[in-house]
């Protein structure tokens, strides 16, 4: 093979490989990083292909190796171009997801004299121009960027162009240093025997060097080396005395590579599995039969769709099924919502699989990411847990997979390119490396139980909690008619219903938690009399209010309406009603309240690495009474206090202008439903909204999924929302809204002479509408919707136009 096709690191690649000749001497090898020239430059790439052709007539030379060992498996090259085609992103951004931790480097340009000075004619040269010459000449060679910053970048440039021009310099480019580097830490070492050791130290001692004698004596017990830092603290000593121990030729200090560990032992003990229960028992034996089978070829990999409520043992079995994959000879990777990857998960994989368990997490030091990554491609672990991210760790003989909560949208990247789903991207891997899957979740997303009811995924089911407390295992709920409570006077936020639970809770030393969904902002407007929200007679989404034009948009369809003065349902003036945010809310518990403390948690309040364990410590300590906070709360917490939970409104999620906003607030609900009752038989969760009726709250509050399930999949069926097609989201944006509406437009008007001239007539275009945030970081933004079998096929055949971005399958339209 005399060719190489690279992914090269530069926005004009796109989607494409470029060709490059393998020089001879150069040994390459598909999946190695390279130095490639691009232009006048010199960039990075990675080897995807060796071919015996070129795919262009002229092609140049790769430059260099940057390191020797491929940094991608093939499985993953697969992965890399499949995502770039399948979400439409440039081919580098997909590669670079599987690099290692500050890889990617850039180039330093360096100015040199190619001649010796007494061979160069200077005479003709003005004074600045003589002036960089000779500032080359005494530093032998002067990165251009130094000389940026004495000159100022114009005349830097000019200036080296013009001597550059005459000859008399040149530009070389070299690596910017590598960011991470392998730690070392110091370490002391006896040089004589153990014995000639303790004599010396004898010797020292009557000298009166008493220090010296110490370190002395503790090292000559010592079978290996110890760290500087252990060594000092042991004695109790400074550096003066290891360095004079060091000058008489007794011990010398080493600097030995150590892994910097981000899950510290300390503190964990090592726990035995306990006896499955029948439900976990059968699951195990179906997941370990498909582990079997792809261990020896049989079958095609098995996508397993947990579904078990909250408590049922979920964890428990990925726990095992992780040590039937270790068995086997393989390893696994475990998914799991950022706010998920607490210090609890952590410790319960760590202490199931000590030393066995590397974490990947976005706030570990660049240095700690990098270690972990070169342990996991070493095969050093059996598991790597994090967040998205973590699905593309270089896990070798990767068996299992398992993403939990595996309807938590987090794991849609949405803000950057490529915005991949996990799960869709989970299930490629496995097919490319034969791994199987299992998706977990109390409250499946929709699409995922629509394959499992197809068959295309194998369904376990856990109905039931694995301790169920004595009494009732799930809590009692109450869903309360907001309407009802003004018709009798009340125009508090709190029903009476939820007062009264949350004086009497308190009074009682236990815990609450007021709940408020709060996501974006409340934006529709809602009549408080008679709980009516507009919506757009075109796409049944919620309208959302703009205040300042005093209008009602549609961000769909763009239909626009002025503010109602009165309620279109029931005549009541009272129709303006935005929601609340968690200030005002707490502000109101403070009155409603005053004997109770108060403690706010939302995304205001927390910053930083460990403010959210700080607050739920707080709260875990008993050292308030309520808890006032958004979605956070919902998530995973096992707060044993805690026996009511208020949820103040539902209808804040249920109107959000979304088609997924019913499976949304189901999930939400279900989630908050979780956390009442932990403790004991007591639980009571409060739920107010002015759509009792709506089954996204009626099946919520009777943890009834199968029949939120049913309802949910014939509303997709009848507007032909996903599983029954897919979607594209395009989103334009510029500094000006009118330019911006016009580009929307001629965009439109292109896919559609597109679809004509193809003939697919089975896709639709919605919009265009200025998005759902209309205005972002001084830009506007205007979107189309892209809705049929293949939006994404159809759309990596069209030049997509600067300015646009395109999201596959978005987890929202907003
Ligand atoms: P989930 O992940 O579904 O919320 P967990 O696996 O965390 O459920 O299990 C809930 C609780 O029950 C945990 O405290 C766990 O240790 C315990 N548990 C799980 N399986 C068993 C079992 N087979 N025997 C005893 N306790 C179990
Ligand atoms: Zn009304
Ligand atoms: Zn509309």
């Amino acid at each position: 093979m005399r060719y190489a096709e690279v992914s090269v690191n530069s926005p004009i690649a796109q989607r494409n490989t470029f060709s490059y000749t393998i020089p001879s001497g150069l040994s390459i090898e598909v999946g190695q990083a390279v130095w490639v020239p691009f232009g006048d430059k010199t960039l990075q790439g990675i080897v995807l292909e060796l071919t015996d052709y070129p795919a262009v007539e002229e092609t140049r030379e790769i430059a260099d190796i940057i390191e020797p060992r491929p940094v991608l498996s093939p499985p993953q090259i697969s992965l890399a171009r499949w995502i770039s085609e399948h979400y439409l992103s440039p081919l580098f951004d997909a590669v670079a997801l599987m690099l290692p931790p500050g890889f990617e480097r850039k180039v330093v340009t360096f100015i040199y004299s190619p001649i010796p000075p007494h061979e160069q004619d200077t005479s003709s040269l003005t004074r600045e121009q003589r002036h960089v010459l000779e500032s080359v000449w005494q530093q032998g060679k002067v990165k251009l960027r130094e000389l940026e910053k004495v000159l100022g970048a114009r005349q830097a440039r000019l200036i080296t162009a013009q001597l550059i021009g005459q000859g008399l310099l040149a530009k070389s480019y070299e690596l910017e240093r590598v960011k991470v580097k392998p730690k070392r830490v110091p370490y002391l070492r006896l040089v004589v025997k153990a014995g000639e050791a303790r004599q010396e130290a004898a010797k020292l001692r009557q000298k009166g060097a008493i220090k010296q004698a110490a370190l002395i004596d503790f090292l000559a017990g010592q079978a290996e080396p110890v760290s500087w830092a252990e060594a000092r603290k042991r004695v109790d000593c400074d550096k003066a005395v290891a360095d004079a121990l060091v000058s008489k030729g007794l011990i010398e200090f080493q600097q030995i590579e150590v892994k910097r560990e981000p899950i510290s032992y300390q503190g964990i003990a090592p726990s035995a599995p306990p006896k499955l229960t029948a439900a976990q028992k059968s699951a195990l034996k179906a997941i370990r039969s498909s582990l079997l089978q792809e261990a020896t070829g049989q079958a095609p990999p098995a996508i397993f769709l947990l579904h078990g409520v909250t408590g049922s043992g979920k964890t428990e079995l990925y726990l095992q099924a992780l040590a039937e994959t270790v068995k086997l000879g393989k390893r696994g990777i475990v998914l799991v919502p950022e706010i998920a990857l607490t210090p609890q998960t952590i410790e319960r994989f760590a202490s199931r699989l000590p030393h066995k368990v590397a974490v990947i997490h976005s706030k570990l030091s660049l240095g700690e990411q990098f270690d972990e990554w070169q342990r996991i491609r070493n095969g050093e672990v059996d598991v790597v847990i994090g967040p998205r991210s973590a699905v593309f760790a270089p896990q070798p003989e990767l068996g299992l997979i398992v993403i939990d909560e595996e309807h938590e949208w987090t794991y849609k990247q949405q803000d950057k390119s490529p915005r991949y789903h996990t799960r869709d991207v989970a299930i490629k891997l496995a097919k490319l490396t034969g791994a199987v899957v299992v998706l977990g979740s109390a409250t499946p997303d929709v699409e995922t139980f629509y394959h499992a009811q197809r068959g295309d995924y194998r369904l376990l089911q856990f109905p039931e909690r694995v301790v169920p407390k004595e009494g009732s295992p799930l809590p009692q709920v109450e869903v309360i008619d907001l309407r009802d409570e003004l018709k009798a006077g009340n125009v508090s936020i709190f029903s009476r219903s939820l007062s009264q639970a949350t004086d009497k809770a308190v009074d009682n030393k236990e815990q609450v938690i007021l709940f408020l969904n709060r996501r974006g902002g409340a934006t529709f407007i809602q009549c408080r009399n008679c709980g009516f929200v507009l919506r757009c007679r075109r796409c049944e989404v919620p309208l959302t209010c703009h205040f300042a034009e005093d209008v009602l948009l549609c961000h769909q369809c763009n239909y626009k309406m002025p503010v109602p003065q009165t309620c279109p349902q029931c005549s009541s003036q009272r129709i303006k009603f935005l929601g609340i945010g968690t200030e005002k809310l707490e502000k109101e518990a403070g009155h409603t309240f005053p004997r109770a403390r108060l403690l706010r948690w939302d995304s205001d309040v927390t910053r930083g690495r460990y403010s959210h364990q700080e607050i739920l410590n707080k709260f875990r300590a008993h050292n308030a009474d309520i808890l006032i906070g958004t979605q956070m709360v919902a998530k995973g917490l096992d707060l044993p206090l805690v026996t009511l939970v208020g949820v103040i409104s539902a209808d804040t999620s249920l109107n959000f202008p979304d088609f997924r906003a019913g499976e949304r607030t189901f999930q939400l609900l279900s989630q908050v439903l979780g956390r009442a009752g932990r403790g004991g038989p007591k639980g009571q969760v409060i739920i107010q909204t002015y759509s009792p009726g709506h089954y996204a709250i009626r099946m919520a509050a009777e943890h009834d999924y199968a029949s939120f399930y049913e309802k949910e999949i014939d509303y997709r069926r009848q507007l032909h929302n996903p599983p029954f097609s897919r979607l594209a989201r395009l989103v334009y944006s510029h500094t000006n809204d009118a330019r911006c509406q016009r580009e929307a437009e001629r965009m439109k008007r292109l896919l559609r002479g597109e679809i004509e001239a193809k003939g697919i007539d089975e896709l639709s275009i919605i919009g265009p509408a200025p998005a759902f945030i209309h205005r972002l970081r001084g830009r506007f933004r205007w979107q189309l919707i892209l809705r049929g079998a293949e939006p994404s096929a159809f759309l990596s055949q069209i030049p997509i136009p600067r300015g646009w971005t395109v999201d596959i399958d978005p987890v929202g339209l907003v």
